[in-house]
């Protein structure tokens, strides 16, 4: 039975987690490990060996966490929270997963605490300009089919930044925002019901690309994109309904940025 997997796996399964979710699917399956090398790692061999839509690795601690273009994700010992969540998109929502997933983070940071957080292209969660929460998603393509997605969601609960001098300067956490502990089964209880609200309205046609764009603070500004194959100066006038970057250059030509293996900085 598929939904056994994750338990061959699992160190200590804890359902108790997420009490009282109020959920249809995602995080019904649930497995949290103390200390894990990667949340993400674990639900990718999940999904492959095929986790039920909605299954959830969360982590205490991970000991090498990834962003995207394997940059690490610094998540140590109950400072953090670090989600995985297995999803079976179509091709078409597959491709707005990334906006999903953004939106679910802001809105749920903002339930959960009362602070006000700020979109970076394509799906970094801002407070006041520094970086709370990173995304990285992966997928695994059968022809143009969509065998899963896992969405990695690593928030900054209770971390002290401080402690950290190679984030120091950029980041923050939701404790140093708002001045108390805030609970983490309480940000991933609201995390998990927000992205599945997301998800579930942008796969029903919801034009969930509309809130997103107006949360992003990265239009208007002036920036540089590094594709891997090419370095884009200007500014970023606006975004498509894929979420790609519209960016203007300094000799009037627009180009646009699909949301991917793109750095962007200001
Ligand atoms: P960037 O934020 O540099 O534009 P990105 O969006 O491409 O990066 P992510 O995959 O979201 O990258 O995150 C990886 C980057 O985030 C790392 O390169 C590091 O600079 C930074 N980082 C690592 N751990 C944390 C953390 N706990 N909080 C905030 N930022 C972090």
């Amino acid at each position: 039975m598929p939904g056994r997997v994750l338990d061959s796996v699992a160190e200590q399964p804890d359902r108790r987690l997420i009490e009282g979710l109020n959920t249809r699917f995602i995080g019904h399956n649930i497995f949290h490990y103390p200390t894990i090398p990667s949340t993400q790692d674990v639900a990718m061999q999940a999904a492959r060996a095929g986790a039920f839509e909605g299954a959830v690795v969360t982590a205490d601690e991970q000991t090498s966490g990834r962003g995207r273009l394997q940059r690490s994700w610094l998540s140590p010992k109950d400072g953090s929270l670090s989600v995985s969540v297995i999803l079976r998109p179509s091709a078409r929502e597959l491709a707005r997963l990334f906006m999903v997933a953004a939106l679910a983070a802001a809105r749920s940071i903002e339930k959960a605490t009362g602070l006000q957080t700020e979109l970076k292209w394509p799906n970094d969660v801002l407070i006041d300009k520094r970086k709370v929460c990173g995304i990285l998603i992966e997928n695994e393509l059968r022809g143009s089919a969509v065998s899963w997605a896992v969405v990695g969601i690593g928030i900054n609960i209770n971390l002290d930044t401080s402690e950290h001098p190679e984030i120091a300067g950029m980041a923050t956490s939701l404790s140093a925002e708002t001045g108390r502990r805030v609970s983490r089964s309480e940000m991933l209880k609201c995390l998990l019901e927000e992205l599945e609200a997301v998800y579930l309205a942008s796969r029903g046609g919801a034009p969930v690309h509309q809130e997103w764009r107006a949360r992003l603070v990265t239009l208007g500004t002036r920036v540089r994109a590094n594709t891997g194959d090419s370095i884009e100066t200007g500014c970023a006038e606006s975004v498509d309904e894929d979420g790609a970057l519209l960016l203007r250059r300094d000799d009037g030509s627009l180009v646009r940025i699909v949301a991917g293996d793109v750095t962007l900085r200001a």
